[in-house]
């Protein structure tokens, strides 16, 4: 398939996508799907790096674009890929697509990324609420691959009830190692539930790092951030050691449109990950 700017010989431009094929598809919820990417192009695959916490945008043609996370490891260049909840048009129309399914992929994009670098030789905790999986997972599987460069690694992973918990076979998986703690937790337990009820916040009391070497990542809905950060600052983390991935009704990705400004922040070009010391004067960020 080739685009129609390409067969008349127009320039690509900031806003043409490069072709892509969905080579898989596997359920993670009764509400998500995973999708398995390859960009078509060999050199264009070859040059697309991202950084853990950065985001595409996937056109479904005819119909329209939106912002996606990329959850799987950036040290897998053949393909990357996707966690999309099913919730309106676009998405709507992925969870309806088959393998062998053509996409277009502009990205990545997003400056603000999880500063892996600045976090080795430090502890690293993640705290991740239902959907917010998707974009720290990347990090989980980076830091994971790379594990001797870190401290101590935990996850506290929240979700509403366990129907709702993503890569649950990748958890239990997890679960097995001895160099992550894997701490989960639900509002709504099943008659099987042998983990942690209430919200994720109440188990950042059980976390021993010090604030002095300890990073915080954080991504979920916009009431988790709240209370989580009450927590933090209630045991003296550092904001500038917290890293938060905000989510904003985004149109261009690249900083044009303005759609999804926070203040004097746009969260396409400056985040998606902040840091907390960043934002916390931020209105309306959190
Ligand atoms: C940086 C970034 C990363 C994202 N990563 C993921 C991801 O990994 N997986 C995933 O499933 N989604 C992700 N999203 C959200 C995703 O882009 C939206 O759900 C997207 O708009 C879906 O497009 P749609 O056409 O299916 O929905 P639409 O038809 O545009 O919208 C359906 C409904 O959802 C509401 N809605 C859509 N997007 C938002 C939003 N961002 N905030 C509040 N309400 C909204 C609309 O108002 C409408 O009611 C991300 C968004 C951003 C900005």
């Amino acid at each position: 398939m080739v685009l129609e700017a390409e067969k008349k010989g127009k320039k690509k431009t900031i806003y043409t996508p490069d072709m892509a094929t969905i080579t898989e598809i596997s359920d993670l919820t009764p509400t998500e799907k995973q999708f398995t990417i390859q960009i078509d192009d060999q050199e264009t695959r070859e040059a697309f790096r991202f950084q853990p916490g950065q985001f595409v945008e996937l056109t479904v043609f005819g119909l329209g674009e939106a912002p996606f996370s990329i959850p799987s490891s950036p040290n897998n260049r053949e393909s990357f890929e996707l966690c999309v909840r099913d919730i309106g048009n676009v998405s709507n129309a992925l969870h309806k697509m088959a393998p062998g399914s053509k996409v277009g992929i502009r990205g990545p994009y997003g400056n603000g990324y999880f500063p892996h670098e600045k976090m080795k030789g430090n502890n690293v905790v993640i705290i991740a609420g239902g959907i917010g999986m998707a974009p720290v997972r990347s990090l989980l599987k980076y830091i994971l691959e790379d594990r001797q460069s870190y401290k101590d690694f935990s996850l506290i992973y929240g979700c509403v009830d366990p129907a709702n918990i993503l890569y649950k076979d990748e958890m239990q998986q997890l679960k097995q190692r001895d160099d992550i703690e894997i701490k989960m937790t639900v509002d709504n337990p099943d008659a099987d539930w042998k983990e942690a009820v209430g919200v994720c916040t109440n188990l950042i009391g059980d976390l021993k790092y010090s604030p002095e070497d300890t990073f915080i990542v954080v991504c979920g809905p916009p009431i988790m951030y709240k209370f989580v950060i009450l927590e933090l600052d209630d045991r003296s983390y550092k904001p500038e050691n917290i890293f938060l991935s905000l989510e904003r009704r985004m149109e261009c990705g690249v900083g044009k449109c303005n759609h999804c400004h926070i203040g004097n922040k746009l969260v396409c070009v400056d985040g998606p990950v902040f840091s907390l010391w960043e934002i916390r004067n931020l209105k309306e960020a959190i």
